[in-house]
């Protein structure tokens, strides 16, 4: 992949100064983060281009990127949780949110006293919006989640059916958007996604007309037949790949680095690390940096004797990671690399635009969504504007 921004090649380190006690630091480039919501906001033409910031924004910070994503002009959020629309709204009092959970029963006040839109899934929730809503009395405002395929959340298509029959419910409810989610959006190729883009044609032709949503990353980029009136990326604005085996576009936003605490010497033959599942031909020079599973480094990067792992950077040397990532610590082979530029306290970069999340989650058999949602508040973060 081509680096998106050269001058990060050769600063692995922190750009902005970290206190000296920081052992791990992830660095979120929110002017990245910026350029690639306003990439999206481009590529989605008439369609709004909301932003979802579920899980803490993929693990980056729900507040600085909601922030970000505000000042480039983004005014609809998603959000998973109720507890996450909460944290959205104190940040961000004029923005649109919508809660994917649905409604949870008898928490009506919860999503109202926030002015967060639930996306209704069912019947049972559309019912009980629309009663709080009169007991109230004026229409409050939600999304309707038509399931199209996924069966995951969603109102079936009976359930559209007897809500199309009951006009009275939605009279009851300010409908601001009618949505579906892709199951397949990731593989370009599966026909799965045009037979969910025909039902859900379908199926919102039967309510009252309504602003659509389908998209999320990988929809956005099936192209304008399902954009529809609003596009929900998630991934893509975080820099990670949308379409399984494509380039791509986006810019790199978070780097992982971390210090070497200790540098030593050892003879060939040696093993290194748990299990010593890892043997070293030659005399090397192994550095134990301070960064491990726990930190969200995932435990599955580890490296055995004779495969080949992922690799680190240490300026523009790369050190291939061997032995096993612990809870805390990773072991890197730094024996080509200059002798004056390895000591305590070095920075090594282990993910960033050279080694991308996605290069790390191939390997690690997962993908690009959990290893960012899992780094760890341990990791010490900075917000580069
Ligand atoms: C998480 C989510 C998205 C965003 O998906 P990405 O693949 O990260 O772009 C959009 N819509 C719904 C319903 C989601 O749950």
């Amino acid at each position: 992949m081509t680096p998106a921004r050269k001058h990060a090649r050769s600063a692995p380190r922190p750009r902005a100064p970290v206190p000296l006690s920081a052992r791990a630091i992830l660095t979120v480039d929110l002017a990245a983060l910026r350029a690639n919501w306003a990439r999206l906001n481009q590529t989605s033409g008439r369609a709004e281009c909301a932003g979802v910031i579920k899980a803490d924004a993929y693990g980056l910070g729900l507040a600085p990127i909601a922030r970000a994503l505000t000042n480039e002009g983004c005014k609809t959020f998603f959000v998973a949780t109720v507890d996450e629309g909460r944290a959205a709204r104190e940040v961000q009092p004029g923005a649109t949110i919508y809660v994917l959970d649905g409604l949870l029963p008898g928490a009506e006040a919860h999503y109202a006293g926030f002015d967060l839109r639930p996306v209704l899934s069912g019947l049972a929730e559309v019912r009980d919006w629309a009663a709080y809503g009169r007991a109230r009395g004026h229409r409050l405002p939600a999304a309707i989640h038509i399931d199209t395929g996924i069966n995951r959340l969603g109102m079936p298509d009976y359930e559209v059916e007897l809500l199309a029959a009951e006009p009275g419910l939605l009279d009851a409810i300010d409908v601001t958007l009618v949505m579906s989610h892709l199951a397949c959006a990731d593989e370009p190729k599966n026909p799965m996604n045009a037979v969910q883009r025909d039902r859900f044609e379908t199926l919102r032709a039967k309510l009252p007309p309504a602003p659509a949503s389908l998209a999320n990353s990988g929809g956005m980029f099936l192209g304008p037949a399902y954009h529809f009136d609003l596009v929900r990326p998630g991934i893509a604005l975080y820099g990670g790949r949308a379409h399984e085996g494509a380039p791509n576009p986006m810019q790199t936003v978070v780097r992982l680095a971390a210090r070497i605490l200790q540098v030593r010497e050892v003879p060939p033959g040696a093993t290194i690390g748990y299990g010593a599942t890892y043997k070293v031909a030659r005399h090397s020079r192994i550095a134990t940096i301070g960064c491990g599973y726990a930190d969200g480094f995932l435990r599955a990067l580890s490296v055995a004797t004779g495969e080949a792992g992922p690799v680190g950077y240490v300026d523009d040397y790369p050190v291939p990671i061997v032995g096993r990532v612990s809870m805390d610590f990773i072991t890197v082979d730094v024996t080509d690399v200059p002798a004056e530029l390895i000591h305590r306290g070095t920075w090594v970069e282990v993910m960033g635009e050279r080694v991308t999340v996605d290069d790390l989650t191939d390997r690690a058999g997962t993908i690009g969504y959990e290893l960012l949602s899992r780094l760890s508040s341990r990791v010490y973060r900075v917000y580069e504007e």
